[in-house]
């Protein structure tokens, strides 16, 4: 969910389908990232039930068809699980990163990575020195939670955070919706990062934010340059 606890907001007619290249994503395939984003993100759990089609439809703006046609397609591989019955509904796998790592698949994931690369370089560039101090709070307490964690799911899970709070402190909600789609995707197509890349890739977050408050351009974008 995001900060609102919705899946969304999304708009077919908006930006993430209008991107080009790896940027673009049809309608299944946005809730397909959509839910392994909130997997990534713990705001669903494996073996949790999912709003019922109605809820996430309205939620990320698209026809309740195209999200049952997901949502089964996504059964089929075995990421979710229905259940009938009165306790029934559609369910995130229990085995949901055993399930996932079945699709990986290392260039699309090097090349939707490279997008996302490009993206916070340019929105680093753009926003440099001109960030809100309140936001950039927000994102050192985010690196400050991932020096203390040793937990790997929850370092994972701050990981994904900082990069979706970047975005928006960068560039504004829509560049956090953007930011999202493109770590769905991830999510689905590369084995979750190890502990200790987080923990290096943080030593990064915390250059950057320095460098981003100083208004050192060239500094900010080298480190996210070096995070990669
Ligand atoms: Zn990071």
């Amino acid at each position: 969910m995001n900060k609102t606890g919705k899946f969304g907001p999304y708009s077919a007619t908006g930006h993430a389908l209008a991107l080009p290249g790896p940027g673009a994503q049809s309608g299944a395939e946005l809730v397909r990232s959509r839910i392994a984003l909130h997997v990534a993100l713990a705001t669903v759990r494996p073996g949790d039930r999912l709003p019922d089609v109605g809820v996430l439809a309205e939620q990320l703006g698209i026809g309740e068809m195209t999200v049952r046609r997901a949502l089964e397609g996504m059964c089929q591989d075995g990421l979710l699980d229905r259940r009938r019955g009165r306790t029934g509904g559609t369910f995130v796998s229990a085995d949901w990163s055993h399930v996932a790592a079945a699709h990986h698949d290392a260039e699309g994931a090097a090349s939707i990575a490279g997008f996302l690369l490009l993206l916070e370089c340019g929105l680093v560039a753009h926003a440099s020195g001109e960030v809100d101090d309140e936001q950039l709070a927000g994102l050192r307490k985010l690196a400050e939670d991932l020096d203390a964690t040793a937990d790997p799911d929850r370092l994972r899970e701050v990981e994904t955070r900082f990069h979706l709070d970047l975005a928006e402190a960068l560039g504004g909600r829509g560049m956090r919706e953007v930011t999202a789609d493109l770590l769905g995707r991830l999510c689905l197509l590369r084995p979750a990062a190890e502990p200790d890349t987080i923990r290096r890739q943080n030593l990064c977050h915390v250059d950057l934010l320095v460098h981003l408050t100083e208004g050192a351009t060239d500094a900010a974008v080298r480190a996210v340059k070096e995070h990669m």
